[in-house]
């Protein structure tokens, strides 16, 4: 595979060298309406040239381009969340994690202060719809979500967060305040160049299904949760 960066990316094709950079391809109004009645709308962004060639998006909620105009005249930065796709918490509300939930706060919040949301398809971080399936079989028998990962082949978090770099340059967002617990996600956005400057956490969303399932995040990889 030829390294030769080049400004323009070609055409799409699947066998390309990981662009450097990626562009806005379209971007359409959306309304958005939540099961508990919460709606508003978001301009949702396609992109040429992400380094995975997956279909990720960008949400820009509230009055982002307001927000990114103060962030360019020193004010604050932009509220920015990267989500990671979860057929089962996002579409169908199950309770075993605190996606849909999460996902749910963090539009609200995003569209108050004018920001972006990621949505990223990588499923059971990053291992798949499938495999996270097969993990949740080995929960039952007894292991946590990260040694169910691993039981099944894969590392306790396979995301990688560089198409969430290319889609902030796209738009022109070189720093954020980060709406996330996982100190992951801030630092690899810090290593692909963007600055990060605040953490901003989510609210914690404990149910009797997910307590084990949050346990593991805040033991095994750190994320900031306080668990009653
Ligand atoms: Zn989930």
């Amino acid at each position: 595979m030829s390294a030769t960066a080049t400004a323009m990316p070609a055409a799409a094709s699947a066998v390309t060298p990981a662009p450097k950079s990626a562009t806005v391809r379209t971007s359409v109004r959306v309304p958005l309406r939540f099961a508990d009645g919460y709606s508003t709308d978001a301009d949702v962004m396609t992109f040429i040239g992400l380094v995975d060639g997956k279909e990720h998006l960008l949400l820009g909620l509230g009055d982002w381009r307001v927000a990114l105009e103060e962030s360019r005249d020193g004010g604050e930065a932009p509220l920015m969340r990267p989500h990671s796709e979860c057929l089962t918490g996002d579409v169908f509300g199950s309770e075993r994690c605190d996606c849909g939930p999460q996902l749910r706060e963090a539009v609200e919040r995003i569209a108050h202060s004018g920001g972006f949301l990621a949505y990223l398809r990588q499923e059971g971080r990053g291992i798949g719809l499938y495999a996270k399936l097969d993990a949740y079989a080995l929960q039952d028998a007894g292991l946590d979500t990260y040694e169910a990962n691993r039981a099944v082949g894969h590392a306790d978090d396979e995301r990688d967060y560089s198409m969430v770099a290319q889609m902030l340059a796209a738009v022109g967002a070189d720093r954020i305040r980060l709406l996330s617990n996982n100190p992951d996600k801030a630092a690899q956005l810090e290593g692909l160049g963007v600055r990060v400057e605040a953490q901003v956490p989510t609210a914690v969303h404990l149910t009797a299904a997910n307590a084990r399932y949050l346990a593991a995040k805040r033991d095994v990889t750190g994320h900031l949760l306080e668990l009653a």
